[in-house]
């Protein structure tokens, strides 16, 4: 429940050489989808966020770290861990269905 601590400042954004927003959206992720209410959503939630990111033009992760090592609330980068497993997880599911 770590992630639940992001207060999306937009610090590791800011950080980011990349202007990759995958800390924070992996902290909102990760946080949800822990959640027993959040299962019901989750694979959704990781496919649309995961769009949503990529629609508003933020960058890539190339796991340099500055996100991590500038987040104020110690966010660590197993979110973004978290979040490709989920993203990845859920869209090959919806790639199965049809
Ligand atoms: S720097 Fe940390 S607290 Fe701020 S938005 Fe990013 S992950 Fe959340």
């Amino acid at each position: 429940m770590d992630a639940a601590a992001c207060i999306g400042c937009g610090a590791c954004v800011a950080a980011c050489p990349n202007a990759s927003a995958m800390l924070f959206t992996g902290a909102k992720v990760s946080h949800l989808n822990s959640l027993p209410q959040g299962k019901a959503e989750k694979e959704r939630r990781s496919v649309l966020m995961v769009q949503a990111m990529d629609e508003a033009g933020f960058g890539g992760c190339t796991n340099i770290g500055a996100c991590e090592s500038v987040c104020p609330k110690s966010i660590k980068l197993d979110v973004i861990a978290q979040l490709n497993r989920d993203y990845h997880t859920s869209s090959l599911k919806k790639i199965l269905q049809f």
